[in-house]
């Protein structure tokens, strides 16, 4: 069985991720690429499973998006429907900075 190596108890039972998300400051912003394409950026993750919020983010938003570090850039216009997404994966909404 795996054990967290932070509180200690087995995986299945660990609650780290879940508080550590609820105390991190997430920014939403966007950007303009190429050919005029719009990409939502989500920053500020911190020890969270980057490759699962991005399955997750991009599954409720139905769009398409790419890990990069500890950023998750989303397809489109998203800045602001993603907000609640981000609380719906447990992330607190006092602290997501939309920048508007
Ligand atoms: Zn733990």
């Amino acid at each position: 069985m795996d054990i967290c190596p932070k509180c200690g108890l087995p995986l299945q039972a660990c609650v780290c991720e879940e508080i550590t998300k609820t105390e991190q400051r997430i920014h939403i912003g966007k950007e303009k690429k190429k050919f005029g394409k719009i990409v939502t950026i989500v920053s500020g993750f911190q020890g969270v499973d980057m490759k699962a919020i991005a399955k997750d983010l991009k599954n409720d938003l139905a769009c398409g998006g790419t890990v990069k570090e500890n950023t998750v850039e989303l397809q489109g216009d998203h800045s602001r429907m993603v907000k609640r997404s981000l609380v719906k994966l447990g992330f607190s909404e006092d602290l997501i900075d939309t920048g508007q």
